[in-house]
């Protein structure tokens, strides 16, 4: 680890994390993590308690977010950095997005019974409340219920993209969502780019205003770092990175703090922001 490192991929309760934003910062902290920006799906709600909890802990956490984005037949995901998170831009966006995510967990679940799994929304909504579910709120339920034996399993038979219970929700085209970024102050990178595999959508995203790739990310070969270091550069793009970490009973291994980028990569994207990018 750097002297002073930065986990920019994180998620909590308030999207399909299971650490409150307080706990996290408390493991930060205890784990001498300086800085972490709070990445959650589609909604900013988190923010305040993790800033408040890290003002207490001398935590820094930049305010963030993760847009999911969609392209035809594939997902692309764009994070938020440094965006003014109470911004009135940004509230009717998220609240449609969040409106349809409810709407679309029943549809799931509709599919999940006609394939004689026996779930109830409200078996879904008793883990991720009402807010901002998602497909790991039902991915648990279905554990729970005995349907599936982890994870893997619910996304291998069910959820993934395109599964026989997939049903998509309302979201932005990346250039959307990279516009919305601008128009709130943050600065936009590409998430795990080796998983949506559209390498050919980064040079229109960069002329949209995308300001980086997330070239560090747990499971990337070196190969894939440096195929990412390289395009970044081509496209006069920053490199950012983080460990995605969704909380201590997520069933992912990677924990916070895994994978972060210098307090220099940090200055850049706070400068960007600064300079209103
Ligand atoms: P959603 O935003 O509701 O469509 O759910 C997407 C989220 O599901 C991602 O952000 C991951 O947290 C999780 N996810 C997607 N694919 C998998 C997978 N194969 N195994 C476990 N979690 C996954
Ligand atoms: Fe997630
Ligand atoms: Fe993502
Ligand atoms: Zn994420």
């Amino acid at each position: 680890m750097t002297e002073m490192p930065a986990d920019l991929h994180v998620h909590s309760t308030f999207s399909d994390g299971t650490d409150s934003p307080e706990e996290i910062v408390e493991l930060a902290s205890k784990i001498k993590l300086k800085t972490f920006a709070l990445t959650d799906h589609d909604t900013v709600d988190g923010i305040d308690a993790a800033q408040k909890r890290g003002a207490e802990l001398m935590v820094e956490v930049i305010p963030g977010i993760e847009f999911t984005c969609e392209v035809p037949r594939a997902e692309v995901h764009i994070l938020g950095y440094f965006i003014d998170h109470k911004s009135p831009e940004l509230a009717p966006v998220l609240t449609k997005i969040q409106t349809d995510r409810v709407a679309r967990i029943y549809k799931i679940v509709e599919k999940l019974n006609k394939l004689g799994v026996g779930i109830s929304a409200d078996d879904v909504f008793a883990i991720s409340g009402k807010k901002a579910p998602g497909r790991p709120h039902v991915a648990r339920a279905l554990i729970k219920k005995g349907f599936v034996s982890g994870f893997k399993e619910a996304f291998d038979r069910f959820l993934e993209f395109n599964g026989p219970a997939y049903v998509g929700h309302y979201k932005l085209t990346p250039a959307e969502a990279i516009k919305l970024i601008r128009q709130v102050n943050g600065v936009a990178s590409y998430a795990h780019p080796a998983i949506s595999n559209r390498d050919n959508l980064i040079p229109g995203m960069a002329a949209e205003g995308l300001r980086g790739i997330e070239a560090y990310y747990p499971g990337y070969e070196s190969q894939f770092t440096e195929h990412y270091v390289t395009l970044a550069r081509k496209y006069g793009l920053l490199t950012t990175g983080g460990t995605d970490y969704h909380g201590k009973d997520s069933g992912r291994e990677m924990t916070l703090g895994d994978i972060t980028v210098t307090d220099e990569l940090v200055e850049k994207l706070r400068n960007e922001h600064l300079r209103g990018n």
